[in-house]
């Protein structure tokens, strides 16, 4: 299972970062979710470019606090996008013609390794095209001009791009013999414990790396056994690696956990039980959502907490209340310190596993479902009975189900809201995410 390619676009501030982005984003619809905070200042998106997959990022999105100069700003930006990402778009502004900053950034990114591909941006139209030969200077083989806000350019830029990403994957049943290992990732905030919980769960002594610029290559994960079952922990490198960005600034973690997320089944998402929920953590734990995951809340340093009769409770209503759109996902508190219940993580970890990897038989499906609607048919189908045609299931991680209706837009999403409880309850889906999807009859 690959991870989509990740292609971080990096840019001083308002050579056109965002609108680049928004270009290239837009005809890719995600699944938006009704949190504050979870959507807002979006910065990433999967996206496609003639049926290849990758992430985009807008790293102008993650831009530490602005005391900072821009050329600060400017070396975090590129070192994160050199150590984060496998592709980097350097956007130059034609309008202001070859910067002093713009030439440090090209000397960082040609040491990091990376594929780099160069864009300057706002040549709108031929009277501009005189802009770009001072650019050459860099030295660069090949520099695209472009115009992010008419779309000029776009295509050659990324024709080029998209021969670097890999052809639309090889379907499910190829992936081979590690098809029967439960895939899972550990994501969170730095410092809340992932390393020490992986180190905990694989029984080793706790050993950090040194980070070394540049090296990030493919992940590496690591299987193991517990119990009888078999498992493989995604991206151990990526967690043991204490990089000096992800420390310091932690809306990093998104794009770590954004890497991981795409190749597992079921995220750890680790809570630090001593702050309790904050942001970062309904942002992290809105990528899984999005990305259909199934996810165990795991408070961690429960060590830390003062504990009274009512503790957890008040820890259980707070977490359903900021994550009210995974309201379903099991909370376990553990010290991945002291080890406890980090073994009872497992048994949860099987029982999300079997509903995430359930099927339902169509016949059984078909009951369920009329049976829900005439308890409370959506409100224009009133006079009829059944407004569905027909439902089937039409894949698992995570169960979706597709309905057949004469007019798909006309489903409102209060009705959908109410078809995905009822399903959840008189299937059995009480731990994992379903999605329906509305299709029209043929
Ligand atoms: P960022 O700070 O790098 O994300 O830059 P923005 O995307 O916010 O763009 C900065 C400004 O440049 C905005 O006013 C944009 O409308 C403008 N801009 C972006 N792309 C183009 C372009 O292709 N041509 C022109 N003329 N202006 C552009
Ligand atoms: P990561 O950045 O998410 O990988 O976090 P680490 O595993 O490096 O942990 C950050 C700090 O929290 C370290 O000092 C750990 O010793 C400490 N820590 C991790 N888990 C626990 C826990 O369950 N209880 C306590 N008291 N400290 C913990």
């Amino acid at each position: 299972m690959e991870r989509n390619t990740i292609v971080a676009i990096v840019g001083r501030p308002n050579v056109g970062k965002s609108t680049l982005f928004n270009r290239l984003s837009q005809k890719s619809k995600a699944i938006v979710i009704d949190v504050p905070g979870a959507t807002r200042d979006r910065n990433y998106a999967d996206c496609t470019w003639h049926g290849r997959r990758y992430t985009l990022i807008d790293t102008g999105g993650f831009e530490p606090a602005s005391t900072e100069t821009i050329l600060i700003q400017m070396r975090e930006q590129t070192h994160l996008a050199i150590e984060e990402a496998d592709i980097i778009i350097f956007l130059m502004d034609g309008r202001d013609g070859l910067t002093p900053a713009d030439i440090e950034i090209v000397q960082l990114l040609r040491e990091g390794g990376k594929k780099v591909f160069y864009a300057v941006n706002k040549v709108d139209g031929p009277r501009h095209e005189g802009l770009l030969p001072e650019f050459y200077r860099l030295g660069v083989s090949r520099i695209h001009d472009i115009s992010a806000q008419h779309g000029l350019g776009i295509d050659e830029l990324m024709e080029d791009l998209s021969a670097c990403l890999p052809e639309e994957a090889a379907s499910a049943g190829e992936e081979g013999e590690e098809e029967d290992r439960i895939r899972i990732a550990l994501i969170g905030k730095p410092n809340v414990g992932k390393s020490s919980l992986l180190n905990k769960i694989l029984g080793y002594e706790r050993t950090i790396a040194n980070p070394t610029p540049g090296t990030t290559r493919d992940a590496i994960d690591t299987p193991f056994e517990f119990d009888g079952h078999r498992y493989l922990l995604i991206d151990t490198a990526g967690i043991r690696k204490k990089s000096r960005i992800s420390l310091s600034l932690e809306k990093y973690s998104v794009i770590q956990a954004l890497k991981t997320l795409d190749r597992c089944d079921i995220a750890l998402l680790l809570i630090d039980a001593e702050e309790g929920i904050t942001d970062q953590d309904t942002k992290i734990a809105g990528l899984a959502f999005e990305k259909g995951r199934a996810v165990i809340i795991v408070v961690n340093k429960w060590d830390l907490v003062a504990k009274d009769n009512s503790t957890v409770g008040r820890y259980v209503r707070d977490i359903k209340d900021r994550l009210k759109f995974m309201d379903f996902s099991p909370i376990i508190f553990v010290s991945a310190l002291s080890g406890q219940r980090v073994t009872r993580i497992f048994a949860l970890v099987q029982e999300v596993y079997r509903q995430y990897t359930t099927r339902i038989s169509t016949g059984e499906l078909n009951r369920k479902v009329m049976e829900i609607v005439s308890k409370n048919p959506p409100p224009q189908y009133q006079q009829k009975a059944h407004p569905f045609n027909y439902v089937t299931q039409v894949s698992i991680k995570p169960p979706t189900f597709a309905f057949f209706v004469g007019k798909p837009a006309e489903i409102h999403f209060s009705y959908e809201r109410y078809l995905i409880n009822s399903l959840r309850e008189a299937l059995g889906f009480t731990t994992v995410p379903i999605r329906l999807v509305f299709r029209r009859k043929h």
